[in-house]
């Protein structure tokens, strides 16, 4: 069977319909083989400010439904998911090309966010506060927020968006999603499965979750449609660059989610058998290709020639392949523009004085297709192409021997998403999750820097875009707040004793 026909009977399992994939407009190909698999049906303005007016109307009838029945909906969509897990996972692994238990480790991710939200949906808190005036009570209460626009990338192109519709549905909103255009199948086949659990529902307002198909202008649709509330924009630093002025300038939210430099510090107590293993997943895992890859890598001069011949032999060893006919740990780049960035990346870390083991091409016998060996890159020091994310797999690996310089260094780039640090010391530990520590919006200790679990508020800071998704308290930005003051007595004190006696 060819990876086309493999995907037409997946679709038909998921439950997509043909006209959405074929004979459309635009190409979709998978990394895998290189070859296309689809031609999507796009929409157009007209279709996408129909689509934006629907869901405005969903969202009136939608915010009336009590919360923990909004949470049933939610819960009926994992389900679905759970019945459909492998299908989906496989889809993931021929359209972004991860190896088979990313795939179906993207899916189990967007399963735990419904029983995260499905619980969210009956503990959606607001807090008393002591008033100043006799009589009174005030309060705070979150109503739902309106139509949230969801733009998500291609190298997690289902949780991304399960991450923000969960939140968002029991949250009492409705939902426009823009996939990135590179994978447009495994969006198709989430709104197929979201179909099934509303059809179980019963009664949900037409047009509560939708997909839009098509570049960045549908993207730049819903960020200036004034009826969307919010748009939780995930992918470049370029692209959020773009987006956030023009939702500022409409007082719109955003919850951006853009790109990653992100470093580890490997100290002189540290495990470094613990430290190797999640170094390699955090740096050649998905093939570079998370936006918490780990990138740069600071090494004490005292464990440096016992850690980086290690490390050098598990990047010539490591296994890259097709991750649908072979068992490797590396799949492929996304499309030839990822092997030319990276071919130029590691052009300039030379020209910088960079050592370079591996990155060269795999021949996979797919010539459409781009496979690489992971790339490790010995730096004299933090320069040139290692201050900014080359979303492929190259670590930058440079010695420290003053701990304040290598946090100075860890934080001196651009990006703030995730960091880690390997050590066995207290206070090595303790200082990098201290508020002269990491400056990223995720600091690990003894952990790398990829693989968030979803019980914790996800996002970074400075260009990453500060925006926070998934657990902890991130649904309060889908959310409206009211503080409320009610005077239960008979007179009108006014607070801060301010008079004003009218006759
Ligand atoms: P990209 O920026 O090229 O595209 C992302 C999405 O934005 C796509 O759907 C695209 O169509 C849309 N888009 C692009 N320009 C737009 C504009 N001007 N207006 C509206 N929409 C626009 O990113 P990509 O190549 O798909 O993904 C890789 C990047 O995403 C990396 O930088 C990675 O670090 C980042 N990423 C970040 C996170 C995070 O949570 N911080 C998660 C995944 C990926």
């Amino acid at each position: 069977m060819t990876i086309a026909q493999e995907v037409k009977a997946l679709l038909s399992k998921l439950g997509v319909n043909e006209a959405a994939y074929t004979g459309g407009t635009m190409p979709s190909f998978s990394p895998v083989s290189g070859e296309k698999i689809a031609d999507i049906a796009v929409h157009s303005a007209d279709d996408t400010a129909k689509a934006i007016e629907k869901a405005a109307g969903a969202f009136r009838e939608w915010r009336l439904v009590p919360a923990p029945k909004r949470g049933e909906l939610v819960r009926l969509f994992g389900e679905e998911l759970r019945a459909l897990k492998s299908e989906l996972g496989r889809l993931v692994s021929i359209e972004a090309g991860k190896i088979p238990s990313e795939g179906l480790g993207e899916v189990q991710e967007m399963i735990d966010i419904c029983d995260f939200a499905v619980g969210l949906s009956r503990q959606l808190y607001g807090l008393t506060i002591a008033t100043e005036r006799p009589g009174h009570r005030m309060m705070e209460t979150w109503h739902p927020l309106g139509v949230v626009g969801v733009i998500s990338a291609f190298n997690f192109p289902v949780a991304v968006w399960s991450w923000n519709t969960a939140l968002a549905l029991v949250c009492g909103n409705a939902v426009v999603w823009k996939p990135s255009e590179k994978t447009p199948l495994t969006a198709l086949a989430c709104q197929a499965i979201f179909d099934r659990a509303a059809a179980r529902f019963g009664d949900v307002p037409a047009g509560l979750a939708q997909v839009l198909m098509g570049d960045r202008t549908v993207g730049e649709a819903l960020v200036d449609h004034p009826k969307v509330a919010l748009v939780s924009a995930t992918g470049s630093t370029r692209m959020g660059r773009e987006v956030g002025p023009r939702l500022a300038k409409r007082f719109a939210r955003s919850i951006l989610e853009l790109g990653g430099n992100n470093a580890g510090i490997v100290c002189p107590s540290a495990d470094l058998d613990m430290a190797l293993r999640a170094i390699a997943f955090g740096a050649m895992g998905t093939a570079g290709q998370r936006c918490t890859t780990l990138r740069r890598l600071f090494v004490h001069e005292s464990v440096y020639d016992t850690l980086v011949p290690r490390l050098k032999k598990a990047y010539e060893s490591v296994t890259v392949g097709s991750p649908l006919e072979t068992a490797a740990l590396v799949g492929p780049l996304i499309d030839k523009a990822a092997f030319d960035n990276m071919q130029n990346a590691l052009a300039a870390a030379r020209d910088h004085g960079g050592k370079v083991t591996g990155g060269a091409r795999v021949d996979t016998g797919h010539d459409k297709a781009y496979y690489v060996r992971p790339a490790l890159v010995e730096m004299p020091k933090q320069d040139g192409p290692v201050t900014e994310e080359t979303f492929a797999p190259i670590l930058y690996v440079m010695k420290y021997s003053n701990f304040d310089k290598a946090i100075a260094d860890h934080n001196a780039v651009g990006a703030g998403l995730s960091s880690s640090i390997f050590t066995l010391n207290l206070q090595e530990a303790e200082r990098f999750l201290s508020p002269d520590g990491s400056d990223c919006g995720i600091a690990n200790v003894n952990i790398g820097t990829s693989g968030a679990e979803i019980g914790g508020a996800f996002g970074g800071e400075k260009e990453t875009g500060g925006g926070r998704e998934s657990g902890s308290d991130a649904w309060k930005a889908y959310m409206r707040r009211a503080t409320n003051t009610v005077n239960y007595s008979s007179a009108l004190p006014l607070a801060q004793g301010v008079s004003f006696d009218i006759e």
